[in-house]
């Protein structure tokens, strides 16, 4: 399923993967975008992914990313997502380099991301991260102050707010992972409603995508099954 060998192979069949579960709930297969999430896979892996004509890549660790958006500047139109946590301290490494940031999770980081983003540039877009799985560990906005935080963020200058991404706990089983894309889809409708511009509902990795565009998935982010297994975090770079 996931011959890193075969990145052409690899992508056709997660784009099949999509199409077969869009089909499955009666959507269109152009409604759920793909998140190429390269987060400590090889520049040369990117390459050859966006060789095939992809050019939308997910990155989690701010260093990293850097590294990399630097590295690859010469490609034309490729689009750097930062998915991962983002300290206030690592704001202005992001601002400019970044399309869009998936996890912003405090007005704090929105604010600073708006101070230093370029304002020649487009708007960096931004979702805001809900910690839908409840667990302390993990990073994103209450669900409760979900929509407070895109209200205030809808007003910052140089942002886009595009709507909100997610994950749920990992390894508890279909019908609770379900559940836990529920609860996001209907803050993202009730963010709809009052914010009509939004349009990003960003959920769903290599093992739930299917669950995710049942549940209304605009754009799924897809590690392992497009690259294969990832190489420990160490050294990855040299
Ligand atoms: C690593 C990661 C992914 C991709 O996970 P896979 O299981 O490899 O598809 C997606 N989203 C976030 C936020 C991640 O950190």
């Amino acid at each position: 399923m996931t011959d890193s060998s075969e990145p052409s192979q690899a992508r056709q069949r997660v784009l099949a993967r999509i199409a077969a579960a869009c089909g499955a709930v009666g959507r269109n297969s152009g409604s759920v975008s793909l998140l190429a999430v390269s987060k400590l896979q090889s520049v040369d892996k990117i390459q050859a992914l966006y060789n095939e004509g992809h050019r939308a890549f997910g990155e989690n660790y701010v260093q990293e990313a850097v590294e990399k958006v630097d590295a690859m500047a010469g490609l034309a139109g490729i689009e750097w997502h930062l998915i991962g946590p983002l300290q206030s301290n690592k704001t202005r490494d992001v601002a400019s380099r970044m399309s869009w940031v998936h996890s912003v999770d405090r007005l704090k980081i929105a604010e600073r991301l708006s101070q230093q983003r370029d304002p020649t540039l487009p708007p960096l877009n931004v979702c805001a991260q809900v910690n839908i799985s409840g667990e302390a560990s993990k990073s994103g906005v209450a669900p409760d102050d979900a929509l407070r935080l895109c209200t205030q963020i809808a007003t910052l200058p140089n942002l886009r707010l595009r709507g909100l991404m997610g994950m749920p706990e990992p390894g508890i089983g279909a019908a609770p992972t379900r559940s836990q894309f529920e609860l996001l889809r209907g803050l993202f409708e009730a963010l709809q409603a009052q914010q009509p511009q939004v349009d990003t509902l960003s959920m769903g990795m290599s093992d739930d995508m299917e669950i995710a565009i049942a549940c209304g998935s605009t754009m799924v982010r897809v590690g392992t099954a497009l690259f294969g297994a990832r190489p420990k975090r160490e050294g990855i770079l040299q």
